[in-house]
């Protein structure tokens, strides 16, 4: 059976092609056939009309005898012919199948004028004898060289003719079944050799439009189609193998677009995202699943990145910039726009960079730098001040030069302290600070630095306490880091607590720290300034701690040196009733 709709159409056409010339040239073939038949027949009807005319002529009866009425009966019968004879006047005497009497005058048919002009007639129908056609030859009669009549001999021509298209009918039917099975077989053949490669084709390409590569097209045929099927393979071994590089290198684009710490977003012309890596994302505060075709604005609200795609895309150059987005925490990014290549130009694309921590550590140097100088101004001009003051005469002053002299000695004192925490915290701060890690016994180390305070302590009557837990414990870290912690957090106790206070030292194990508390009943610290007195050169009462000796570097010494032990330390404080200092180390 036909598989294809162009099968049977080629089918159709063919056989109806086929059969229409088939049947033309046997109908022209038949035709002609007939033609020479009428001929031949017409040919032994004139034969039998002079023949008979002859006959008549020969017999010499006048024309209204019975016995010629008779004989022309006779003759008709046998002959199978239709015979007419008529007077000279046209009147019809005898007819072997019409009534004569009632039959009109002849001479009005043109056979018979014809014949009477030029001695024969033709006709092939009578308009008495309508239906079947005849052929009808005419011929005068003549009696002694006279005109006595005519003789009209006709014979039925619709048997022949008949016969003809039966047969027609017949061949072209059988030619039609024949022509039909070719036609169905040449179909058949078209459709294997032409129409199933082609239609393996067209699968083949619609799996490639779905991505698929591996649809197999039949090759055999050395021919055009082959070729073709043959290129198609070859075509698609070729995108196959282009697509794979062309994902092997968007995956690796992807790859180091996400794992950039920059924010890169590309656009098009009408600021709709073409993409965004995940920093971008993180840096914005982007939280939609789907960015690719959503509107920049829409997508990050803010103003800044308008402008700067605008900027962008209107100049050849970079555009840089540097915002403040109002993400959680705040942060200021740097941006760098540029237009894509192309004309028109489709779009921007912008890197984007986290300069907050940059910014944040410029502050500080800048702050630091100023703090240091303001520290270092104030004792450097009470020694430029006493110093004037001995060179204008006070040098002399036995009763005073004493004091001014200490007054020098103690701003050095305090300069020389301020720079040997300076250089401590910096040597901390850079890891330089070379930790030896071991064992260290907790009690050991408070018990030193209480002794060093004893006598301060003493002296405001402020009661030193130890709370030591039942069995002896050690902590992780470096002897000289330790004792640097604890010394400066019972220092400050022993300097922010009034006279009759007291200061509690008291450690234990928690997890796999050892907390260690120094606790005292002094001024205690505003709750505002808590997360502050960490940071350099931050005191409370500037006055009080300079009155005291402070260089308001202690507190970050601590934090610092804790931290590079792995440790850490926290406040709790409430103002006019205390505060309490906790440091956990890794147990030894
Ligand atoms: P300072 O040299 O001024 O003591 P620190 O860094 O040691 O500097 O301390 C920072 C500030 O924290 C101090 O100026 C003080 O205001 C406050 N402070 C520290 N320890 C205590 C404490 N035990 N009681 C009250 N205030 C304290």
């Amino acid at each position: 059976m036909l598989q294809s709709r162009i099968g049977w159409a080629l089918f159709f056409w063919l056989g109806l092609i086929i059969f229409l010339f088939t049947t033309g040239a046997i109908a022209l073939f038949l035709l002609d056939g007939m033609e020479h038949s009428r001929l031949r027949q017409l040919d032994a009807l004139q034969t039998s009309a002079r023949l008979f005319r002859r006959e008549l002529e020969t017999i010499g009866l006048p024309l209204t005898s019975p016995k010629l009425d008779e004989l022309v009966q006779l003759q008709a019968k046998e002959s199978g012919l239709y015979i007419t004879v008529a007077n000279e006047d046209g009147n019809v005497l005898i007819d072997s199948r019409q009534d004569a009497a009632r039959m009109e005058n002849v001479l009005r048919l043109s056979e018979f004028k014809e014949a009477q002009e030029n001695g024969f007639g033709e006709a092939t129908s009578d308009p008495q004898l309508p239906g079947r056609p005849f052929h009808f030859i005419v011929l005068p009669l003549e009696a002694d060289g006279k005109p006595i009549g005519f003789v009209r001999v006709g014979q039925d021509i619709e048997a022949g003719g008949l016969h003809a298209s039966y047969h027609l009918v017949v061949g072209s039917m059988a030619l039609g079944l024949v022509i039909l099975t070719g036609a169905y077989f040449i179909a058949r053949r078209f459709e294997e050799r032409v129409v199933a490669p082609v239609q393996q084709l067209t699968r083949a390409c619609a799996g490639v439009e779905r991505g698929d590569y591996t649809g197999h097209v039949w090759a055999a045929a050395e021919d055009e189609l082959g070729d073709t099927a043959r290129q198609f393979t070859r075509m698609q071994a070729a995108i196959d193998m282009r697509v794979d590089q062309l994902t092997a290198e968007s995956n690796r684009l992807k790859t180091v677009l996400g794992s950039m710490v920059e924010g890169v977003i590309a656009v098009d012309a009408q600021q709709r995202v073409l993409l965004a890596n995940r920093a971008v994302r993180k840096l914005l505060a982007i939280r939609a699943d789907d960015v690719v075709g959503r509107p920049l604005l829409e997508l990050t609200r803010n103003r800044s990145l308008d402008d700067s795609f605008r900027a962008a895309i209107a100049s050849d150059e970079p555009y840089r910039h540097e915002f403040e987005v109002s993400t959680t925490p705040r942060r200021i990014l740097s941006l760098q726009a540029n237009r894509l290549p192309g004309d028109p130009c489709p779009g921007v694309v912008m890197v984007l960079h986290d300069v907050t921590e940059l910014r944040r550590l410029e502050n500080m140097r800048r702050e630091f730098v100023s703090s240091v100088s303001h520290e270092l101004k104030t004792p450097l001009a009470a020694v430029r001040a006493y110093t004037e003051t001995l060179q204008l005469g006070a040098v002399e002053d036995v009763e005073n030069r004493g004091y001014f002299l200490s007054q020098i000695m103690d701003s050095a004192d305090r300069l020389n302290d301020l720079i040997q925490d300076m250089l401590h915290l910096a040597r901390i701060e850079s890891r330089e600070e070379a930790f030896d890690i071991t064992e260290v016994p907790v009690a050991g180390v408070i018990e030193k630095c209480l002794h060093t305070q004893r006598d301060t302590a003493a002296a405001r009557q402020i009661a030193l306490r130890i709370h030591p837990p039942d069995e002896e414990i050690s902590v992780l870290g470096d002897e000289e880091g330790v004792r640097t912690i604890l010394s400066n957090l019972i220092d400050n106790a022993v300097k922010y607590t009034s006279e009759g206070g007291t200061v509690d030292v008291a450690w234990g194990e928690e997890g796999s720290h050892v907390a260690i508390t120094v606790k005292d009943t002094g001024i205690g610290i505003p709750q505002a300034a808590l997360e502050r007195i960490f940071e350099r050169f931050y005191r409370v009462d500037k006055a009080r701690s300079r009155e005291m000796g402070g260089t308001g570097l202690g507190l970050s010494i601590v934090k610092h040196t804790a931290q590079a032990m792995e440790g850490e330390v926290t406040v709790q404080s409430q103002v006019g009733e205390g505060s309490t200092f906790t440091v956990r180390l890794p147990r030894g």
